[in-house]
């Protein structure tokens, strides 16, 4: 019982530090974040509770670069992931144990009424009750401990649960652009590395949109840049409406999206990105708060399938050529890099 709570006091402890530690110095909460100062409140490890502390006192103060250095030098580029699993095995393991107790708190109730069934029978035998008693008393200890143990058992679960979901949130918010919602330059970035991987070991089909608004620094000129903005949110709408479960669409950069369709040739993709082009071209852009029609904004959209063994970055950087022709072209149009489907040989 002691462990369990022992245990998860210090798990809180060391959580709730190393938050108040990130709110203080005003980092970002993000999970790398989380992890370094875990550690640094953790304090078994010497080196980098020194290259915290070193960091924390030079001019500048600690920020979310040197945080991610020294994330990267101490911990070895530990990622959220690795640190979801982790969670998820300490959970685990505290509901194996759990199980385990609970079978131990019924083998214990067991054998209390085995005894006092024995010990009844005993009854007429006065003389033998005196040594069997202390032995009763003490499997109704058992009984009453391992319940105890259980319920804690049950709290501390509870509260990693609660701790994981946290992490939980705080990666979510990582990989999120806070404007649009949906997945940011970094979460897209992850997601190519690991598509491109599976693609590479099992071939199916991988295509890229890259996504760019047309005229928008006229737009922003025009209604400003909130309204701009709603334009940003109206365009991840679309995106959203119109992929496939699996795809995935993000916030490149400004006002440039890139969606990754897994399993999608290029003439299923060129499909996708005909319906969010039209599906933009079709909306009215409307001022809520005053109701003044601003227009229509359109989209130009490069299409590029994946090609064997090639790079994340030459992926994107065929995709953009094909965008840059379409708005040479006129924008508000969708060009596949069709070069592909040759060098492919279908
Ligand atoms: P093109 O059709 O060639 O793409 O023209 P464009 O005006 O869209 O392209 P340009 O690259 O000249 O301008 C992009 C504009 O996007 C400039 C910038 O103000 C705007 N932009 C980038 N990020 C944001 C943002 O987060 N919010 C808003 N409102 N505007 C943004
Ligand atoms: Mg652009
Ligand atoms: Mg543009």
């Amino acid at each position: 019982m002691e462990w369990a709570e022992d245990y998860h006091e210090r798990a809180w402890r060391t959580a709730r530090r190393a938050l108040a530690i990130m709110l203080r110095l005003e980092l970002s909460p993000t999970p790398r974040n989380f992890a370094l100062f875990c550690a640094y409140v953790g304090g078994s490890d010497a080196a980098l509770v020194k290259a915290v502390d070193q960091a924390m006192a030079m001019p500048g103060g600690l920020t979310d670069t040197a945080c991610a250095k020294l994330h990267q030098a101490h911990l070895h580029g530990l990622e959220a992931e690795e640190l979801r699993t982790a969670s998820a095995r300490m959970e685990k393991a505290l509901r194996q144990a759990f199980a385990a107790i609970g079978t131990a708190s019924d083998g214990a109730g067991r054998y209390g009424r085995a005894l006092s069934r024995f010990t009844g029978g005993l009854s007429q035998r006065e003389e033998d009750l005196p040594d069997l008693a202390p032995l009763l008393e003490e499997s109704e200890e058992m009984v009453q401990a391992n319940r105890a143990l259980q319920e804690q058992l049950v709290a501390s679960s509870a509260e990693i649960l609660r701790l994981r979901q946290d992490m939980d949130a705080l990666r979510r918010e990582a990989a999120t652009d806070p404007l649009t919602g949906i997945a940011n330059r970094r979460s897209f970035d992850e997601a190519m590395g690991s598509a491109i991987r599976q693609e590479n070991a099992a071939p199916g089909g991988l295509s890229l949109l890259m996504v760019d608004i047309d005229h928008f620094k006229a737009f922003n000129d025009s209604w400003g840049h909130q309204m701009g903005d709603q334009v940003l949110k109206l365009v991840a709408r679309v995106l959203v409406d119109c992929i496939r479960e699996g795809d995935l669409p993000a916030r490149f950069g400004g006002e440039e999206f890139a969606v990754l369709l897994p399993g999608a040739r290029l003439s299923q993709a060129v499909e996708i990105a005909e319906a969010i082009r039209s599906a933009v071209a079709e909306k009215k852009v409307i001022n809520r708060r005053t109701g003044q029609d601003l227009g229509q904004v359109s989209l130009s959209v490069g299409v590029a399938e994946y090609r064997p063994d090639e790079t994340a970055e030459q992926l994107i950087e065929r995709a953009d050529r094909v965008l840059y022709l379409a708005k040479r072209d006129g924008r508000n149009r969708v060009m596949a890099d069709t070069a592909d489907l040759a060098a492919a040989g279908s």
